[in-house]
Formats: C-alpha cells, sequence, structure tokens
C-alpha cells in the first residue's frame, strides 16, 4: 500500500497497541479478565500492569520514534531491477540504520539479505528457546513521485500538516517497524517476564517480490504466534489472506461494444475500478 502520511496520534495509538498485545502474550498474566465480563464478551482485558508499560512506552519513547522514524524514511527503499537488497545502496544504508537502533535499544540483529530479524530474548526461568512471538512488518516501499509532494518522499515532513508525519513509508510499514522496535525496548526496560522471544522480522521485498521470503522461510521456523503491522491497521492478529483476480478480455470490436450498449452489463472499466493490487 502507498499511503504517504500518518497522524502522529495514530504512531502513539500504534505503539500501545503493539505493546499491549505483545505484552499480553508474552506475559499470560496480564490477562486478568473478569470471568463475568470474558464469558460475556469472550474478548480478554489488559492489566493494569500492562496499561502502565504502554503508558511509558508513549511518554518515554514519542520523540525517540519520530527520529527514528525521520531516519527510516530517509533511504528510498523501492525495488529496483537487478538490484538486492545488498546491492542496492538505500537498503544497505536502510540495513545498517535497523542495525545501529538494534544496538541502541538492546535489541539482537540478523541480516539475512532479504529478511531482518530483530529480537527479544525470553527472560522467563521456564524459558523454551523454541518458543517466540512473531511480528511481520516489511520495509520496502513504493515508488513515489516527487512532483506530488509538498517536500521530498523522503525527508519526513511534519509541517505541512500539523499533527501528521508525512513522508513515503511512514504508514506503510516503517512507522511499524519502529513501534514494534521501541515496543520491544519498553517491554525489556520494564522486566516484563516473557516466556517468549520476540522476534520483529523484516520482509524487503513486499511490494515487489515474494519469492525471497518463500526461500528464507524453507530453512526458518516461524513463530507458532504471529502478529502483523501494517498501513491503516495498527495492529493485526489475523490477516484475512488475499485474492488475486486475473482477467481475460475478448478481442472485440468497437462495434460490437457498441452493439451491446444496450445490455444492462456494466463497462470493463466500471468493474475494475474497485480494484487495486495492493497486497497487505
Ligand atoms: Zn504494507
Amino acid at each position: 500500500m502507498s499511503q504517504s502520511g500518518i497522524q502522529h496520534a495514530r504512531v502513539r495509538r500504534a505503539l500501545s497497541l503493539a505493546l499491549l498485545t505483545a505484552s499480553s502474550w508474552v506475559m499470560p498474566q496480564c490477562i486478568a479478565a473478569p470471568a463475568t465480563t470474558a464469558a460475556q464478551t469472550n474478548v480478554p482485558q489488559l492489566s493494569q500492569n500492562a496499561l502502565k508499560v504502554a503508558d511509558y512506552a508513549v511518554a518515554k519513547y514519542d520523540a525517540a520514534m519520530v527520529q527514528s522514524l525521520t531516519q527510516l524514511v530517509s533511504f528510498n527503499t523501492q525495488a529496483v531491477e537487478g538490484q538486492t537488497p545488498d546491492t542496492n545502496p538505500a537498503f544497505v544504508g536502510f540495513k545498517s540504520s535497523l542495525k545501529q537502533l538494534s544496538q541502541d535499544l538492546g535489541l539482537d540483529y540478523a541480516d539475512h539479505g532479504y529478511v531482518v530479524l530483530i529480537g527479544l530474548d525470553a527472560n522467563s526461568a521456564v524459558n523454551n528457546e523454541s518458543k517466540k512471538l512473531g511480528i511481520v512488518t516489511h520495509g520496502d516501499v513504493q515508488p513515489a513521485n516527487p512532483a506530488l509532494w509538498a517536500k521530498s518522499p523522503y525527508l519526513l515532513d511534519t509541517q505541512s500538516e500539523p499533527g501528521k508525519l508525512i513522508g513515503r513509508g511512514t504508514e506503510d510499514d516503517k512507522g511499524a517497524i519502529v513501534t514494534a522496535m521501541y515496543a520491544m525496548k519498553a517491554i525489556k526496560d520494564k522486566h516484563i517476564k516473557r516466556d517468549r522471544r520476540i522476534e520483529l522480522l523484516v520482509y524487503l521485498a513486499e511490494e515487489s517480490d515474494w519469492e525471497p521470503l518463500k526461500t528464507f522461510l524453507a530453512s526458518y521456523t516461524p513463530a507458532d504466534m504471529n502478529i502483523t503491522i501494517d498501513a491503516e491497521y495498527p495492529v493485526v492478529t489475523a490477516e484475512k489472506g488475499w485474492s488475486k483476480i486475473t482477467f481475460t478480455v475478448p478481442n472485440i470490436t468497437i462495434s460490437n461494444i457498441e452493439a451491446k450498449a444496450e445490455a444492462s452489463t456494466p463497462p470493463v472499466s466500471g468493474l475494475l475500478s474497485p480494484l487495486n493490487n495492493h497486497y497487505f
């Protein structure tokens, strides 16, 4: 998806949601719903402790998040034919920034070419190394036409529309990466008990090519619990999948179209217009 701006308030909301979701899975005791409420709504309630950590994360890291997002947006990580994340200078710089930020936040970092893994290990006494919580994001962006932008698409613009963070990838999906990393940092700061490793997966060709991901998954064991943070929905716990429709249009002449104009069938363009090719 190629949205250009994100409401600053939504960054905070996304951070809170990401953190709350993560903390409720790494710290099961966070879910402390009264039996009656749970039975009535079937929705777990989050503990005061989890809410406190979320408030802490937003209060402490709001400015740092914007700064980190500025840096990640500065790299034009659009796919370039014939180049890979290890040969395209923008991707090399982007990964270098992710590595530095991981080190600054005390998170582990592993570069697998098209996939970067950023992790926070479990700290529970009943540590099971094989257990992890996955957070799935992507670091590449759609192309942007600078002529259509008030400022450079790769310069985080906080002024053109006050309250919004405008830049290519702020919402899809670099804001999500920053959100997840600072959520992990807040969980670490507060020594939240976690019996699962939290592992942020950053894929680098989501907008262009899913084959390298398939190759990576052949030798990688994904978490059995995953959340996706992408675009306008801040946290998604269960993607509903996607569909791809291929049209075959018969080679008909204009006169044939005119002859059928009286039919009630809408024109092809009318059928196509609601569709787009976005893969989340
Ligand atoms: Zn996306």
